[in-house]
């Protein structure tokens, strides 16, 4: 079968054509970054215009660049959250508009699972379960990943997402907007040894990530500085990263113990070259399997949205026209809070 596939839950407009054989027969990715660079983060209502300009046409392109038209195509998947309402409700409209056009099944997806279905487009061999870390912009999670819709959380942060993090240090070391590939690149030159930044929760009985802490000792370490040029930049870059990765390390290994399976990373975070490598070791060291996509497919793209489409559709998990837009939408509802009512 073939899914077509919308993303538009951020500040990405993308839509993709994927086949249950796992070809992309095209897709386009257009970032939003020049436009709220300015602003220094995303900017909603500049967001929800830009994906309501963009999306129709680039359905178009896609479509002609397969050679096909929707008839052709077998389902419509589109990001029906979790994200910035304004935007998501542009690509379920799109979806649902162009399901009804072309008498096709909706397939409402939620972006989360996208990423962490996302390993499974590119590595036809990753059965379920996994142990899936995911890291994005918006969440940082462990989930014991059972089958599609099927998710257990085992840990999630009690304060900031890891790519929240990522950005709001690179605002304060002046290394702009996005922040998380900025921050990896500055680091490359960097000593991750120069600044002595905490690594919040590391080595407790809590399973739960925490990156509040961190963010405000590079906020008060960058203050302290007298005049920090781009050795400064490349230094806290690095310690930064290298404090953000033994969180995430030491976080999975303790979820390792609980949860069976390959070790799988999902999310924009996930490109990161360094915490792919330092994951990729902590998985051999316990015998364990590890995957992560293609970069590419770790930022927000629509190859994972008709993928996660291709996977519902064959187990007859389409959705009404009625389908809501949801700005919250967690993969496992039923977890208990990160933190119990006052505490
Ligand atoms: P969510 O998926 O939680 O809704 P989102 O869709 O905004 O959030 P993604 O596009 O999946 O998030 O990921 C974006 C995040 O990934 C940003 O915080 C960004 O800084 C971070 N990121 C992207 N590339 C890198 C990198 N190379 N190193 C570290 N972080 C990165
Ligand atoms: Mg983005
Ligand atoms: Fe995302």
């Amino acid at each position: 079968s073939i899914v077509l596939g919308l993303e538009s839950s951020c500040d990405e407009t993308a839509v993709a054509l994927v086949t249950s054989d796992r070809q992309i027969l095209a897709q386009r990715i257009a970032s939003q970054d020049e436009a709220h660079r300015p602003f220094g983060g995303v900017v909603p209502e500049l967001a929800a215009r830009a994906h309501a300009e963009r999306l129709a046409p680039m359905v178009e392109t896609v479509l002609a660049e397969a050679g096909l038209t929707l008839a052709d195509v077998d389902g419509i998947a589109a990001t029906a959250g979790p994200g910035l309402i304004g935007g998501v409700m542009i690509g379920l409209v799109t979806g649902k508009a162009l399901a009804m056009a072309a008498d096709k099944p909706l397939i409402a997806v939620n972006h989360l699972e996208g990423h962490a279905l996302s390993a499974r487009l590119t590595d036809s061999s990753l059965e379920f379960p996994y142990l899936l870390l995911l890291v994005s912009g918006g969440h940082c999670q462990l989930l014991a990943v059972e089958g599609v819709g099927r998710f257990r959380r085992l840990a999630t942060t009690i304060d900031d997402a890891v790519g929240e993090a990522f950005d709001k240090s690179a605002k304060v070391m002046g290394l702009g907007f996005p922040g998380g590939p900025a921050v990896e690149r500055a680091a490359r030159g960097g000593d991750p040894r120069r600044f002595a930044l905490p690594r919040p929760l590391l080595g407790t009985d809590e399973p739960h990530f925490s990156f509040a802490g961190l963010k405000s000792a590079v906020l008060r370490s960058w203050a302290a500085l007298d005049a920090p040029g781009a050795q400064a930049q490349a230094d806290m870059a690095a310690s930064f990263q290298a404090a953000a990765t033994d969180c995430l390390v030491d976080r999975t290994a303790r979820a390792m113990a609980v949860a069976k399976g390959p070790l799988v990373v999902a999310g924009g975070v996930a490109s990161n070259a360094h915490i792919r490598g330092a994951l990729a070791g902590l998985a051999e060291t316990h015998g364990r399997r590890f995957v992560a996509p293609p970069a590419w497919l770790c930022t927000d793209n629509a190859a994972m949205i008709a993928w996660a489409g291709v996977e519902r559709l064959a187990l007859g998990l389409v959705d009404g026209l009625d389908a809501p837009a949801r700005a919250r939408w967690p993969l496992d509802p039923d977890a208990a809070p990160a933190r119990g009512a006052g505490v």
